[in-house]
């Protein structure tokens, strides 16, 4: 399936490779701004942002940029492990607004034409076929939908964010989750909108006399147009694998794979077992889509030997009893056994954050402490 998401090792550390730290701070608002397209990888754990900024500040200290041109990326990167954090320090935040409820919430369904891109927003529909067809959805199109979902729609906002991380390949429950309710004024101080001009200005669009054709003060109090009523719960059924995997050495460690780690180069050239772990509760109660599954199949390639257990993590223990788990520290991992940590851009800034402000006023320093300023 070509999705424009490549899934062989070489292929994405040539993509990191390729970044314009410069140019992507000039353009990523843009819908045809040049971003990194990294996401599915880092959100897949086969790289992590600490990966991509070394190779970034390498870069740039070869080429002789300053800490401002490049800051804007790193500060995107930022965004992730902060929302990362926030997850960290209560896992029970991820199915919860964090700091306010939702106001004026008229439903907890999702718009139909969102979900079958006939908004007439053109820039939303093109976003929402590029998401069926790509698994992919530029930034500003996702909040443009949030946006169009939560604050013009009135949608609660866990229905419409659960259909779009089943179809994003870099589905990730902090970034997804926490950006919605960002969006809709929970996780942050007042709701996000955007008028028609906005959205031309970003998407190259010429559209007038829409919906969202009005001014600020008007969008906000404005009633859910008729074109945002008819609203469904959409189906997201979860299609896994058979298992694969027949017998474990007791005397070897048994490392876990998921959705969220699949790092090509954990404990690599180590004589261990590894099991891209499918636990059934968890992907029904965050389900992907099947591309999504595929997607994971094929970057689960690029580790030698890995066998697939698709079962729950208490029975593959009950299966294999006295086997030896290694994993990654993760919000949704419920195993037993050795646990290592993630890789963060720096592990000197941890724990809840308010705002992203608070958080990048701490991390900025450490991360170009003796290298730049
Ligand atoms: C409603 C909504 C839902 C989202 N859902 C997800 C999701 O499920 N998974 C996901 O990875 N991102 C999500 N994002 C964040 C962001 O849209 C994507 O990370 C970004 O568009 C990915 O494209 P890129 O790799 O080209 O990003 P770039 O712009 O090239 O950024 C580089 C990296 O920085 C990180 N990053 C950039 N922007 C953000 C951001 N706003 N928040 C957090 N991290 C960011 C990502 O890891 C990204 O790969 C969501 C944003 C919104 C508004």
């Amino acid at each position: 399936m070509e999705t424009g998401f490549p899934t062989r090792l070489e292929d994405i550390l040539a993509r990191i490779d390729a970044i314009d730290p410069i140019s992507y701070g000039k353009s990523r608002n843009f819908i045809d701004g040049d971003v990194t397209r990294l996401s599915p990888y880092i959100s897949r754990g086969v790289i992590s942002t600490r990966f991509v900024l070394e190779k970034v500040l390498e870069k740039s200290l070869e080429k002789g940029y300053k800490a401002q041109q490049i800051e804007k990326l790193i500060q995107e990167l930022a965004w992730r492990d902060f929302f990362q954090r926030v997850w960290q320090s209560d896992p029970t935040l991820i199915d919860r607004e964090v700091r306010q409820p939702q106001s004026e919430v008229a439903h907890q369904e999702v718009p139909v034409a969102i979900t079958r891109h006939h908004t007439g927003i053109e820039a939303v529909d093109m976003g929402v076929r590029e998401l069926y067809n790509s698994g992919y959805m530029h930034n500003h199109v996702r909040m443009y939908v949030a946006a169009l979902a939560c604050n013009t729609g009135r949608s609660h906002w866990q229905q419409p964010a659960r259909w779009m991380y089943y179809h994003l390949l870099d589905g990730d429950l902090a970034s997804n989750n926490f950006s919605w309710q960002w969006v809709a004024g929970c996780f942050s101080n007042k709701k996000y909108v955007a008028n028609q001009e906005n959205i031309n200005t970003f998407c190259y669009t010429r559209q007038q006399g829409t919906f969202l054709d009005l001014s600020y003060d008007d969008l906000v109090h404005m009633d859910i147009p008729k074109e945002l009523k008819e609203t469904e719960k959409p189906a997201l059924d979860v299609h896994l694998p058979a298992t694969t995997l027949t017998r474990i050495d007791a005397f070897k460690p048994a490392l876990l794979y998921n959705w969220y780690n699949l790092d090509p180069f954990w404990h690599r050239d180590e004589d261990v077992q590894r099991i891209l772990l499918l636990e059934p509760n968890l992907l029904s109660k965050y389900p992907i889509s099947e591309r999504s599954v595929q997607f994971m199949l094929e970057l689960a390639g690029n580790i030698e030997g890995m066998k697939i257990f698709t079962g729950e993590f208490t029975a593959l223990k009950k299966r294999f009893p006295g086997s030896r788990f290694v994993y990654k520290e993760h919000p949704l991992n419920r195993y037993q056994g050795t646990e290592e940590p993630r890789t963060f851009l720096h592990d000197g800034v941890t724990g809840y954050h308010s705002s992203f402000f608070r958080f990048w006023k701490k991390l900025r320093p450490l991360l170009f402490q003796a290298r730049y300023d």
